[in-house]
């Protein structure tokens, strides 16, 4: 009879309402559980660098500011430990915005071949320190316009390159080359011929904090938010992302672009 109907009815959006707010509750947890895990790395971070500065200062205040052999010495580590507290909050910060997809790309056309120069030219001192060359390798010789968020691409080419001289052997070399793709597109690889990546490893790569050597990387500076952002910007623009890498011999990361005559066309 209809009762019965309606009291199956009943129990049936009962049951609904409590499997949704069920789905809601496990998302909350992750969520919480994102965010704990999130602020416990952040907090990791800094506190190295800012035990560091607070190091420094302390031994200054406790008599070294009189010696002066040592206080300008001191200064200076201190000063270098802000700067990488800079470096790691500046990063931190592009990672937050990524993730709350609070990216808003502005693409334009470019020369993707003049932003790798301009990169090249940026970390001339870094590499030249490691005695570490970059080289370029081109299908042609000339121009090669991309739809872009330029200032975004620019931060893959730096963070790729940054790495490739990190984690590079010294007397090495990284190349970058652009090649044609499929139809509208080109992909820009950044070679190295540094120490290479375990394969355990490669899967989880472009997860943030995520580190093969977890001291080795931290004593280069880095954030650990390097290839986390890289990946972001990347799958941002609708491209895809590749890493290739074999003990001993190297790695290779690359990424795809559109091209911006086929923009034009559309
Ligand atoms: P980090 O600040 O630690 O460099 P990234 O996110 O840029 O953070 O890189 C994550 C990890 O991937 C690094 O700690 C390093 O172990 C590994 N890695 C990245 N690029 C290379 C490379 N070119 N060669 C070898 N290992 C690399």
């Amino acid at each position: 009879g209809p009762i019965t109907t309606d009291m199956k009815t009943l129990t049936e959006e009962i049951e609904k309402f409590a499997k949704d707010k069920r789905v809601e509750i496990d998302t909350l947890k992750i969520r919480e559980e994102y965010r704990k895990d999130f602020l416990g790395n952040v907090s990791h971070e800094l506190k190295t660098p800012l035990f560091t500065v607070q190091g420094y200062i302390e031994t200054l205040l406790d008599g070294a500011l009189e010696d002066k052999n040592v206080r300008r010495k001191y200064l200076q580590r201190a000063s270098k430990g802000v700067d990488r507290l800079i470096y790691i909050v500046k990063d931190l910060d592009m990672i937050t915005k990524l993730e709350v997809g609070d990216l808003n790309l502005k693409r334009e056309s470019f020369d993707i071949i003049e932003l790798i120069q301009n990169v090249f030219d940026l970390l001339e001192m870094k590499s030249a320190k490691k005695r570490i060359i970059l080289t370029f390798d081109m299908e042609y010789d000339k121009p090669v316009m991309v739809y872009a968020d330029k200032e975004k691409i620019e931060q893959v080419l730096t963070n790729f390159l940054v790495n490739s001289i990190k984690y590079g052997q010294s007397n090495g070399t990284t190349e970058v080359s652009v090649e044609n793709l499929i139809k509208n597109k080109v992909i820009v690889r950044v070679t190295d011929n540094g120490e290479g990546i375990p394969k355990q490893h490669i899967p989880r790569l472009f997860e943030r904090f995520y580190r093969v050597d977890k001291s080795g990387s931290r004593s280069e500076g880095g954030s650990g938010l390097g290839l986390a952002i890289v990946k972001h910007i990347v799958e941002a623009h609708g491209e895809k992302i590749y890493v290739e890498s074999e003990i001993g011999v190297g790695s290779e990361f690359s990424f795809t672009l559109e091209k911006s005559e086929s923009k034009k066309i559309d």
